[in-house]
């Protein structure tokens, strides 16, 4: 069956900001090239600090496509971590803000926010807050973020500003996790450039694996130039609906593709988790024993196991609670149904 699958080069609007320049049609690649150059300079140095600056495990959720699950997976996944017991700050580099909202922070009472530390060289501890759930916080988004793609052209190192900012809080927390916005432009890549890994939501539908090779090449050219660490660290199928076949091809046609880095468990396609976002919660806490809990909890295992952090002991319930009604209400449909 064909899958949309994109064959080697970039089709129409989705070519990258990168690639451009990798093309010539910026003057990044001449000031990494030119030997004369001050530009050299600047980036030989941010090179040279990079080497020892990647310890904690950033991930960036992205996917140029929109409304694959990037948001939903940044707001459940940190959450799920945050409730196994690890600590968790989840950045929202989307200006549309829904992270930020899916954890109930109301955008219209920010006084700060990730725009300022990128554009105003703000310190990061200065956007962070906490959240409803223990243990996650937030680097909310604002409005201004739209203007961040703009700004950020004429700046220097302006790549690597979510990098160097992130550098004075990663040890405050076991894993970090970037919402991307839909497009590969200067925020998706400063996510990337700050990333140890990415993570790649892939809605289950007939188009699924259209304008990868345009996220592939991206990522491999951040990897060439700006961040030698950057892997592929998971593929996550989303919105998975088991009562169709295409829901299973295109699971095959993903798992062929990327192997072992496609995650072993799947987020189904849920009412619940569609939901959640309207009551500020994530469905850890608006419906915890929803598939889709169970669902995210899943992921959150797989990925603590795969960036190496020891279980943890938490006092809260929610987590027992989740596991103890998935397992009563495995054989049954309950109130969260498949759309
Ligand atoms: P964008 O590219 O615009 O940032 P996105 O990739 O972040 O989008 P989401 O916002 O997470 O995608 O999801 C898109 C829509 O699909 C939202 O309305 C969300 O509530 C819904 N959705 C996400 N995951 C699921 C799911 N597993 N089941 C049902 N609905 C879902
Ligand atoms: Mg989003």
């Amino acid at each position: 069956m064909g899958l949309g699958v994109e064959g080697g080069g970039t089709r129409g609007s989705s070519r990258g900001l990168l690639e451009d320049f990798a093309a010539g049609a910026g003057n990044w690649c001449s000031i990494a090239t030119g030997p004369q150059s001050s530009g050299v300079r600047i980036l030989g140095e941010h090179f040279g600090e990079m080497e020892s600056q990647l310890t904690g495990s950033t991930f960036a959720i992205v996917n140029q496509k929109g409304g694959v699950g990037k948001t939903t997976t940044a707001v459940n996944l940190s959450a799920a971590l945050a409730s196994l017991g690890h600590r968790v700050l989840l950045i929202d580099l989307d200006p549309q803000g829904n992270a930020t909202s899916g954890v109930g922070i109301q955008r219209a009472s920010l006084r700060m926010s990730i725009y300022d530390v990128l554009i105003g060289g703000d310190p990061m501890f200065h956007v962070i807050q906490p959240t409803g759930v223990d243990r996650l916080d937030i680097a909310p988004s604002d409005v201004r973020l739209a203007g961040a793609e703009v700004e950020l052209v004429p700046a220097i190192a302006r790549e690597s500003k979510l990098r160097n900012a992130v550098r004075s809080v990663r040890e405050m927390y076991d894993a970090l996790f970037v919402d991307c916005p839909p497009s590969l432009g200067l925020l998706t890549i400063n996510a990337l450039t700050a990333a140890t890994g990415c993570l790649i939501p892939m809605q289950c539908e007939y188009y699924a694996l259209e304008g990868l090779s345009s996220l592939l090449t991206t990522i491999e050219l951040i990897r060439r130039h700006l961040n030698p660490d950057l892997v592929v660290s998971g593929v996550l199928l989303t919105m998975v609906d088991p009562r169709t076949k295409l829901s299973d091809q295109v699971a095959v046609e993903v798992r062929r593709h990327f192997g072992d880095q496609v995650y072993e468990s799947v987020i189904p396609r849920s009412v619940r988790l569609a939901e959640a976002p309207s009551y500020g919660q994530p469905i850890l806490g608006y419906a915890p024993d929803s598939k889709g809990a169970v669902a995210y909890l899943s992921v959150a295992r797989e990925v603590a196991t795969r960036i190496g952090l020891a279980p943890r002991r938490v006092e809260s319930s929610l987590v027992e609670v989740t596991g103890a009604v998935a397992a009563a209400t495995s054989d049954r449909r309950g109130d969260d149904q498949y759309e």
